[in-house]
């Protein structure tokens, strides 16, 4: 588990030490939770008033996680209805946010990513002049719909935040070139990187999930993972006819999905994977779970962004199934390949890669281009110097809240 000041030695530092500034972190999603739970930790180390505010966007994905990455949440928003727009999603989160930023007045808001609370906090926070700290700024596809809505709420947060915490220099380039100022932008790599580090220290693997590793020893193992909005439909069902096919031709491969709730997932996934040979269609994994299984596989699948930034380290060869990464570094770190949009290509893929696995073989664990286990502590310095030295003020004849 993650070190922390817990809330009853919390009490106790509040009468022995003056407590520092107030930072809100918000997180609505299990990619969030998990690359926030080191900042958080980290904060709290450092003495920081920190607030946890959950949306609960992906209530029913997130709450394992918030055990066994061993945060305690201040405020649950609640936000999660079924089959709700993202619009919905959004006005919501701000709303309710709103209300907590009136009474805590944090110095500062800390969101991570792209998604509907990332971009639903960072504007509420503008709207009440409270600056922003941007966790794994500067990602950029290139395709505003792809993915959709991630890109959109990821440029929108560069232009609120006043914070930028960019995880690689492609990223910090990214940021210089739509004219966010040079002196916000902090090369931290990606706090993932610290997460998967620790969990990887501490593994807690279910029985089940070590019953089913031990029983599929021998065979070449793919994991894989898919929930991106722009590929549900036609595109999602021909990538599983595909997967579903290629394994079913051999003997010697088996599939470990473990499926996203979302039902445009669920119910293909059911019917076009469901009692087969050798396919496990598992329920969503806790992260020692996850990885266990990543670990122990011989090819990922994958539309994730967190499985991008965790495969150098585990040196897990993986095809990205999507038409773009705004991750080029897995790919140049040679771990990553682009499947593409058709299901023709990933057949392809498969097939060419189980004939000669020349290159599944020569991906090796290698220094990761997202991180080096340590962004954590580096975003919680930087938070620390700008918040000691800076008024926290509206500095409007600067146009900027520091
Ligand atoms: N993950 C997990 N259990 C699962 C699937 C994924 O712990 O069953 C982890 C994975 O290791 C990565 C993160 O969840 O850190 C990725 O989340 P997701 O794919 O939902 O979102 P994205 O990264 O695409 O935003």
């Amino acid at each position: 588990m993650f070190d922390t000041v817990t809330p009853g030695t919390r009490t106790k530092l509040r009468s022995a030490v003056d407590w520092r500034m107030k930072v809100l972190v918000l997180f609505g999603t299990r990619p969030e939770a998990i690359k926030l739970a080191p900042v958080i930790h980290e904060l709290r180390k450092k003495f920081f008033q920190t607030i946890v505010v959950s949306s609960s966007q992906h209530k029913q994905l997130l709450a394992p996680f918030l055990a066994s990455l061993n945060i305690d949440i201040d405020f649950d928003l609640g936000v999660m209805r079924r089959n709700q727009t993202l619009n919905g999603v959004c006005s919501k989160v701000m709303a309710k946010l709103d209300s907590i930023l009136a009474s805590e007045q944090p110095d500062l808001i800390l969101v991570q990513g792209d998604t509907t609370t990332t971009l639903a906090g960072a504007l509420a926070g503008f709207n009440r002049q409270i600056p922003v700290g941007h966790v794994e700024a500067g990602l950029r596809s290139g395709n505003l719909l792809s993915p959709y809505p991630e890109e959109m709420n990821r440029r929108l947060v560069s232009q609120i935040a006043s914070l930028h915490f960019a995880a690689t220099q492609k990223n910090r380039r990214n940021l210089l070139a739509e004219d966010v100022p040079s002196e916000k932008v902090f090369v931290t790599g990606n706090p993932v990187v610290d997460a998967l580090k620790h969990m990887l220290k501490n593994l807690k693997v279910s029985p089940q999930i070590n019953e089913l590793i031990k029983a599929t020893e021998g065979r070449k193992r793919i994991l894989l993972t898919t929930h991106r909005r722009e590929s549900f439909g036609p595109a999602l069902a021909s990538n599983l006819m595909v997967i579903g096919d290629f394994v079913e031709k051999r003997k010697n491969v088996c599939l470990f999905f473990p499926v996203h709730p979302n039902p445009n997932v669920k119910n293909i996934a059911k019917k076009i994977l469901g009692k087969r040979e050798r396919i496990h269609l598992l329920d969503p994994l806790d992260y020692s779970d996850f990885l266990a299984i990543m670990k122990s596989a011989w090819l990922i699948l994958s539309d994730s962004g967190g499985v991008q930034e965790e495969a150098p380290s585990l040196g897990k060869p993986l095809l990205i199934l999507r038409e773009n990464t705004e991750r080029p570094e897995a790919i140049r770190s040679g771990v990553a390949k682009l499947v593409g949009p058709g299901p023709g290509s990933l057949k392809q893929f498969l097939e060419e890669n189980y004939a000669v696995d020349t290159w599944i073989k020569s991906v090796k664990e290698i220094g990761n281009p997202f991180g080096d286990g340590k962004s954590a502590v580096r975003i919680v310095r930087i938070i620390e110097e700008k918040l000691a030295t800076k008024p926290m003020i509206a500095r409007a004849d600067q146009g900027t809240l520091f």
